[in-house]
C-alpha cells in the first residue's frame, strides 16, 4: 500500500477548504507499547496497532492535524476536507520511543498532553494501582516540540479537577502551563482535563490561566461549533482495530457532541465528590470522560 501525506499540513493550505458542519473526529491515545502494564492494558496500543491505525486514516483520505491546527483552521475558515485530530495523553516515555517515530515516518504531527509534575519520573498518579510507567524527561519534551509535536498541559498530578477546591485546581492548571513553557521556551496554549473530568468552573479556571483551548473526552465526535474548552474526543482502547478506526472516522456508532454535559455526567461528579471529598484520589482508568 502506498500512502502519501503532506509533510506539514500548514504547507498544504491550498488543499484546505472552509470548515463544514461535518463531524471532526479527535482521537485520544494513551500508552503505545508492545508490553502493556497491568491495569493500564486497556489504554495501551501496540506499535503495530498504531501503525495500522495511521495507515488506515491516510488510506481513507483523512488528514491528521494537531489541536492548534484545528483551532487555527476553524479561526481562518480553512481546514482539510477530512480532518482528524491525533492526541496522546499523559506524557509517557513510550510516546517518544514508539509513537513519534511512527508519526514522523508518515509526515504526521500530533498533540501530546503532558502531566507536568512527573516529568522525568514515573506516573505517580497510577502508583496505587501498581502501575508506574516511565515518563518523558524535560529534554525529550523539548526535542519533541522542536521536531514539530504540539505539547499541551495535563495538570501537575492528574487529579479529578472538578472535585478540587477552585484555588487548588487553578494551581494544577496554571503551574503545569508554567512548567512546560519553561521547558519549551514557547507558549503552551492547550490543556487536557485529567480523566476528562471538568465542570463549568473548571473550564473558567482554564480560560483564566490563559489557555486557548481544552480537550475533554465525552467519547463523541467534535465539530466546528464544539465548545473550544471541552473539545470532544474518542478514546482509542487496546481492542481498537482498523475497522474501529474506520467506523469512528465515518461517524458510525458514535454520536456528535452536544452543547452541554449530560445529566449522567453531573450525577457521576457528585458521586466522586462524595467518595473522595478532597478530590485527590488516584484511579487506574485512563481519560474517559
Ligand atoms: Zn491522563
Amino acid at each position: 500500500m502506498t500512502v502519501t501525506a503532506p509533510q506539514n499540513p500548514e504547507n498544504a493550505a491550498a488543499a484546505w477548504a472552509p470548515p463544514t458542519t461535518e463531524a471532526i473526529p479527535v482521537l485520544l491515545y494513551h500508552s503505545v507499547s508492545d508490553t502493556p502494564m497491568g491495569t493500564f492494558g486497556p489504554f495501551t496500543v501496540s506499535r503495530a496497532q498504531l501503525a495500522a491505525h495511521l495507515d488506515q486514516i491516510l488510506e481513507l483520505g483523512h488528514q491528521p492535524i494537531t489541536v492548534r491546527q484545528l483551532l487555527d483552521g476553524l479561526a481562518s475558515g480553512r481546514l482539510p476536507a477530512k480532518p482528524v485530530v491525533l492526541t496522546f495523553d499523559d506524557g509517557f516515555a513510550d510516546f517518544a520511543a514508539n509513537a513519534w517515530p511512527l508519526l514522523t515516518d508518515r509526515g504526521l504531527a500530533a498533540t501530546l498532553y503532558v502531566t507536568a509534575g512527573d516529568l522525568g519520573g514515573r506516573s505517580e498518579w497510577l502508583a496505587a494501582t501498581g502501575v508506574r510507567l516511565p515518563m518523558l524527561t524535560p529534554r525529550e519534551i523539548a526535542d519533541l516540540a522542536a521536531d514539530g509535536c504540539e505539547i499541551g498541559a495535563h495538570s501537575m498530578t492528574h487529579p479529578h479537577l472538578d472535585c478540587l477546591p477552585h484555588a487548588v485546581a487553578y494551581e494544577e492548571i496554571r503551574t503545569s502551563k508554567d512548567v512546560l513553557e519553561q521547558v519549551l521556551g514557547r507558549p503552551v496554549d492547550t490543556f487536557a482535563y485529567p480523566h476528562g473530568y471538568h465542570s463549568r468552573a473548571t473550564k473558567e479556571l482554564v480560560m483564566a490561566a490563559g489557555y486557548r483551548s481544552a480537550t475533554a473526552v465525552r467519547n463523541a465526535l467534535s465539530h466546528a461549533d464544539d465548545d473550544r474548552y471541552a473539545i470532544a474526543r474518542v478514546t482509542v482502547t487496546s481492542d481498537f482495530g482498523t475497522a474501529d478506526i474506520a467506523r469512528v472516522l465515518a461517524g458510525e456508532g458514535v454520536r456528535t457532541a452536544g452543547p452541554r454535559e449530560s445529566w449522567q455526567t453531573a450525577v457521576w461528579r457528585q458521586a466522586r465528590r462524595l467518595a473522595r471529598p478532597t478530590g485527590a484520589g488516584r484511579s487506574a482508568d485512563g481519560d474517559r470522560r
